[in-house]
């Protein structure tokens, strides 16, 4: 394989999930050295970190903590002193309906916005300003198809947080790509993880694939692959994009 990111350190949140782990696994195999960012599952980190020969580094952040975001890039400087690329992937998807009581509706639009778009917006904050200071860097954000269409009524928050993180990107991308920091931001419709597999059990693969042309969900590997693309220092132009990866099922 290409050693196209060969001397890139790059953190990835949220990394011992589905997607997370294939992206690491991914940036591994074409040179990058990975900060493998958990929340709760040690050993999984700790595996992933084994998988890819021990070549990176692994830092817990609860990301629904307030402060969790700086201490997580606090971490990753105190590691690594120089990192390129940021990979904003952790996200939660939670089910709420408009019946819902006024206090669970309220706990669960902040807990998604906390996580899913807070908590890469103060990390994007920090980067930022590492990444001018040191010569440029690249942010990649794990957006959705959801933030892109609109979403389902019983997950309402969920697209909501990815239209903001879309929004940000661009925001980041305007400003900031004169100083040498780029930013991209990737939108998958269904990708075959831990979180689609709630939902196939919920409503079934059928429902999941109905409206993808290709009948097919993502894999995980071909968001890694494509996040590991869009990390290349020759890639500086798809400065801005939201790059859809989602079967035909938006076309925009
Ligand atoms: P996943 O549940 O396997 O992984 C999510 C990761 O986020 C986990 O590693 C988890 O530990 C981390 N995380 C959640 N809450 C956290 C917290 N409080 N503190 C720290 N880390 C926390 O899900 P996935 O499918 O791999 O999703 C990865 C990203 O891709 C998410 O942003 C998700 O919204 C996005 N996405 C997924 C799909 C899909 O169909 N699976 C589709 C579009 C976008």
């Amino acid at each position: 394989m290409e050693r196209s990111l060969e001397g890139q350190t790059v953190l990835v949140t949220g990394a011992s999930g589905g997607i997370g782990a294939a992206i690491v696994e991914r940036l591994a195999a074409e040179g990058a050295r990975p900060i493998i960012h958990f929340g709760r599952d040690k050993a999984g980190a700790e595996a992933l970190l084994a998988r890819i020969g021990g070549h990176g580094w692994i830092l817990q952040a609860d990301l629904s903590a307030a402060e969790g975001a700086f201490e997580l890039w606090r971490g990753a400087v105190d590691l690594a002193r120089r990192v390129n690329g940021l990979v904003n992937n952790a996200g939660i998807r939670t089910e709420v309906s408009i019946n819902a009581s006024q206090a669970d509706w309220r706990a669960a639009w902040q807990r998604e916005f906390q996580i899913n778009f807070f908590g890469a917006a103060d990390l994007c904050k920090e980067a930022i300003l590492h990444f001018r200071a040191n010569g440029g860097g690249r942010i990649v954000n794990i957006a959705s198809r959801a933030g892109q269409r609109g979403y389902a009524a019983d997950a309402m928050p969920y697209g909501a947080t990815k239209a903001a993180l879309v929004n940000l990107t661009k925001s980041i991308a305007r400003s900031f790509g004169g100083e040498g920091v780029t930013a991209v931001a990737i939108a998958p419709g269904w990708v075959r993880t831990e979180m689609a597999e709630d939902f196939i059990a919920a409503h079934g693969k059928a429902a999941a694939v109905a409206d993808i042309p290709i009948g097919e969900m993502a894999t995980p590997s071909e968001v890694a692959e494509l996040v590991a693309f869009v990390l290349r220092p020759s890639q500086a132009s798809l400065n801005g994009a939201t790059l859809d990866v989602n079967g035909g099922s938006y076309i925009r």
